[in-house]
């Protein structure tokens, strides 16, 4: 493409060539995987410089005001990958490691899973690189509104839609949805997803990455002829994703037997009270100090011989170091980037199945489409009918990455990464270059 530049972070050069760090970024990995899906593809050049670059980024630098009258400054981002097949949705993310790189990173994720599930969406995602367990709940209020402020230019239901991800909450969704409200006259319910019931919210939508995570496990047991029932399961990352996963697959028959976050790591191996667990993490914030099960190490963790494996904490925790230690026949990648490019290949030649995040965390992003489609026509749907609507979108989801992956010989990673980058490409082809 003439007069392309393309920034240091991705350079072509590196385009067949995997990520050698021990702990790749995230931008390098999702890169790597765009870079060899649109090879296998045949994408010629120009496409696939297009699909590897982000399409609109704004950092904005404000000043908060803290509770004693001082001012921090803070840094946020918006990135928005792609518009080729419609609005901008994804995730806000408050974290004090949170930088454009992985904005970048996790927008164009989200377009390959809005492509996946065909969802009329390209991908975004937008945070603020701040610890908000260190904001009282009036701080976080006015760093969400000026934040909001400050990238309201690119925001509206017809634009981009954020929605909650690490460190954010519905409550934090209600106070974008207000900002930006009180900024137009009038309310605007579509502009945001992951909000509470109040104020146009969805039913299902704070259980659809967990309920998503347990319909995958559902949907690649049955392609040998098993149930969940009796199956044995670890999760890495007993936050809001892993939480609600352990639910829908224990309330399936399957057992927990291990649970982590940062604070410990939990096995008992009849399993563990999911509830309880949940009860104790949500008073005391942490795991550590519940009287269930044995400690371990997460090292210990992700190497337990059980059935399955889901990773729901953060990224890059499976890597060339500890990849062969995993056991688990099935690994499901509720969080976001957990397995990177060196540990895909030892887990394949361990005949080890991945479901990639951009298929198995889904189930939140798809909730949030219903969302927007509910707030849009103001009518609205009951918990019943969205998780039997969730259930089609990815039960087809599965079906058609697993019989393409059959029959191209392949993972369902590099299955889901060609079907997603193909489906952005044609409408790519289709709509033709402006002007
Ligand atoms: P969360 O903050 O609620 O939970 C994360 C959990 O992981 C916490 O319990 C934390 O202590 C734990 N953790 C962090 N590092 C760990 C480590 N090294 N070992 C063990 N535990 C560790 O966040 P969340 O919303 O559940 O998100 C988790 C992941 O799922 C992220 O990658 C996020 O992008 C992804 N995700 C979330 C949603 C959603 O709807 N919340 C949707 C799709 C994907």
């Amino acid at each position: 493409m003439p007069g392309t530049h393309i920034p240091p972070h991705q350079s072509p050069k590196s385009s067949t060539h995997p990520p050698r760090n021990d702990h790749a970024a995230l931008i390098d990995t999702v890169l790597h995987r765009t870079r060899q899906a649109a090879k296998r593809l045949g994408l010629d050049d120009s496409t696939q410089c297009v699909l590897e670059r982000v399409k609109r980024e704004l950092v904005v630098h404000f000043p908060v005001e803290r509770d004693d009258g001082s001012f921090t400054m803070m840094t946020g981002f918006r990135v928005q990958h792609s518009v080729t097949r419609g609005p901008c949705i994804g995730g806000l993310r408050y974290r004090d490691s949170m930088g454009i790189d992985d904005a970048r990173a996790l927008a164009m994720l989200m377009t390959w899973k809005t492509a996946l599930v065909g969802l009329p969406f390209g991908g975004a995602m937008g945070g603020v690189s701040c610890d908000p367990r260190t904001l009282t709940e009036a701080e976080l209020e006015r760093l969400t509104r000026r934040f909001t402020t400050e990238v309201a230019l690119l925001l509206g239901p017809n634009r981009d839609i954020p929605a909650p991800d690490l460190g954010t909450s519905p409550q934090v969704m209600a106070w974008i949805m207000d900002t930006l409200s009180m900024h137009s006259g009038f309310s605007i319910p579509a502009s945001v997803t992951g909000k509470p019931l109040d104020i146009g919210g969805s039913e299902g939508r704070m259980t659809a990455t967990g309920q998503g995570i347990a319909i995958v496990a559902r949907e690649a047991l049955r392609l040998n002829g098993e149930t969940l029932a009796g199956k044995r399961v670890a999760v890495q990352g007993f936050g809001h994703t892993g939480q609600t996963a352990a639910r829908y697959l224990e309330e399936a028959g399957a057992v927990i037997v291990a649970v982590s976050d940062t604070s410990t790591a939990l096995t008992a191996p009849n399993g563990l009270h999911i509830s309880e667990l949940m009860e104790h993490v949500a008073r005391k914030g942490k795991l550590s100090h519940a009287k269930h099960g044995e400690k371990i190490s997460n090292a210990d963790l992700l190497a337990l011989p059980v059935d399955i494996l889901v990773l729901a904490a953060v990224e890059s925790q499976v890597t060339a170091h500890n990849a062969s230690s995993i056991k688990a026949p099935l690994v499901i990648e509720g969080a976001n980037g957990p397995t990177d490019v060196a540990a895909d290949e030892i887990l394949a030649a361990n005949h080890i199945t991945v479901i990639p995040d951009i298929l198995a965390n889904v189930g939140g992003i798809i909730v949030s489409y219903f969302e927007w489609v509910q707030d849009l026509q103001a009518l609205f749907w009951t918990e019943h009918e969205v998780e039997q609507k969730l259930d089609a979108v990815m039960v087809r989801a599965f079906q058609e990455t697993s019989e393409y992956a059959h029959h191209h010989r392949e993972t369902l990673r590099d299955a889901a990464y060609e079907l997603a980058v193909r489906k952005v490409a044609s409408a790519m082809a289709v709509r033709g270059i402006y002007p």
